[in-house]
C-alpha cells in the first residue's frame, strides 16, 4: 500500500481563506476586526521566527496583529502586568504569550493570568477543563489542526483505535481528549510505555507527538492506517547539512498506512491557521456575535 499524503499546507491555505472571508464579514456587519496580541520574551531565534509568521498571518487574514517584545530579564510581575493590560483591552480578542519562557518565569502563573476568553493557545486551565468535560472552551491549536485534517480525510472517527504518543499538556493530552470526544478507543503512550510498536500496531490512528526523531517505526504501522506526525527535529544528514524530520520514519511507514501527514508540510502549516481561526472564535464569543459560517 503506499499512503495518500495529507497535504497539509494545502489545508491550512483553504482554512486561512475561510478565516479572511469570516472576517470581511464581521468587518462589514459588526464593525468587528478580531486582534491577536503575541508577547515575546528574550530573542530565541526560532521564537522570533513562530511569531513574525503568527503577525504575518494575521495580517494577510485582515485581523489586527499586536506584537510585544520584551527583554529576557523581565520580571514575571512585568510580564503578568502586560497580559493584565492586555486582557482589558478591548482591541484584543486573543492573546498569546510565546512559549518557552525564560527559566526565571514561572510559566503556568502567566498562562493563568490571561482571560481564558482570549487564551487562544487554549492552555489555561479554564479551557483544558471545558475540553475534558465537554464545554465550550479554547482548544489547544495543534491538535485542534490534526483532529481536522482526521475528520476531513476519515469522516466520523467513532470507534476507531487510536494511539497518541506522547502526553504533554500541549499537544499530547489534549489530542487525546479530542480524538475520545470524537468517540475513538484512545491509549495515550508516553516514555514508560511497554512495547511501543504492539500498542502503535493495533491502531487505525496513530498520533506522534514526542520531539524523538523517527521513533516510530514504519513497519509497526498497521496496514491502512491513518498516521498523524506532529513531531519537528532537526538532524544533521551525511553531508553535515541539516533537514526537518518527523517523529514517524516517513518512507516505511508511508508504504503501509492509508493516509499520512509529511513533515514538513503536514501539522506545522496547521497549527498558526488554528491560532487565526480561533481568533476569530474568541473575538465572535466575547462580543456574542455568530461565527460567519
Ligand atoms: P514534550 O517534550 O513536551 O513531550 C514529549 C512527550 O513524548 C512526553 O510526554 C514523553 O512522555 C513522550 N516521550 C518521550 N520519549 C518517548 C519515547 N521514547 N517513547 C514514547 N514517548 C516518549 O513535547 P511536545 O511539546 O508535545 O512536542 C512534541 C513534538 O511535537 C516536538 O517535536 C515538537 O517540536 C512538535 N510540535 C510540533 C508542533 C507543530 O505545530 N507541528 C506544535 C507543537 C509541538
Amino acid at each position: 500500500m503506499t499512503a495518500s499524503i495529507i497535504d497539509g499546507k494545502a489545508f491550512a491555505a483553504n482554512l486561512k481563506e475561510q478565516i479572511a472571508r469570516k472576517v470581511s464579514i464581521l468587518k462589514e456587519n459588526h464593525n468587528l476586526t478580531p486582534g491577536l496580541a503575541v508577547v515575546l520574551v528574550g530573542e530565541d531565534p526560532a521564537s522570533q521566527v513562530y511569531v513574525r509568521n503568527k503577525n504575518k498571518s494575521t495580517k494577510a487574514a485582515g485581523m489586527n496583529s499586536y506584537e510585544y517584545l520584551m527583554d529576557d530579564d523581565v520580571s514575571e510581575s512585568e510580564l503578568i502586568a502586560k497580559v493584565t493590560e492586555l486582557n482589558g483591552d478591548p482591541s484584543v480578542h486573543g492573546i498569546l504569550v510565546q512559549l518557552p519562557l525564560p527559566k526565571h518565569i514561572n510559566e503556568a502563573a502567566v498562562i493563568e493570568t490571561i482571560s481564558p476568553e482570549k487564551d487562544v493557545d487554549g492552555f489555561h486551565v479554564i479551557n483544558s477543563g471545558l475540553l475534558a468535560t465537554g464545554g465550550k472552551g479554547m482548544v489547544p491549536c495543534t491538535p485542534l489542526g490534526c483532529i481536522m485534517m482526521l475528520k476531513d480525510k476519515l469522516g466520523s472517527l467513532s470507534g476507531l483505535d487510536a494511539v497518541v504518543v506522547g502526553r504533554s499538556n500541549i499537544v499530547g493530552k489534549p489530542m487525546a481528549q479530542l480524538l475520545l470526544n470524537e468517540s475513538c478507543t484512545v491509549t495515550i503512550a508516553h516514555s514508560r510505555t511497554k512495547n511501543l510498536g504492539e500498542v502503535v500496531g493495533r491502531s487505525d490512528i496513530v498520533v506522534a507527538a514526542v520531539g524523538v526523531p523517527e521513533l516510530v517505526k514504519g513497519s509497526w504501522i498497521k496496514p491502512g492506517a491513518t498516521v498523524i506526525d506532529v513531531g519537528i527535529n532537526r538532524i544533521e544528514k551525511d553531508d553535515g547539512k541539516t533537514k526537518l524530520v518527523g517523529d514517524v520514519e516517513f518512507i516505511p511507514a508511508s508504504e503501509r498506512a492509508g493516509a499520512i501527514t509529511p513533515v514538513p508540510g503536514g501539522v506545522g502549516p496547521m497549527t498558526i491557521a488554528v491560532l487565526l481561526q480561533n481568533t476569530v472564535t474568541a473575538a465572535c464569543r466575547q462580543l456574542a456575535i455568530d461565527e460567519p459560517e
